[in-house]
């Protein structure tokens, strides 16, 4: 189940990040141990472009 706080990320936080940090267990239910996300890499190196809350 996805909690509320996980979609509603607070003004200067990233949409994605804060989704992923809040509800991993579903964000990233695919990866393996000690696996990283490519969609929280990518976002952190796009600087989290689009994805921050204004
Ligand atoms: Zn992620
Ligand atoms: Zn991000």
């Amino acid at each position: 189940m996805t909690s509320r706080k996980a979609l509603n990320p607070p003004r200067g936080q990233c949409r994605r990040c804060w989704f992923h940090a809040y509800a991993s267990k579903e964000a990233h239910k695919g990866l393996g141990p000690g696996e990283d996300c490519q969609a929280c890499i990518n976002c952190a190196a796009s600087q989290h472009k689009g994805q921050i809350v204004t």
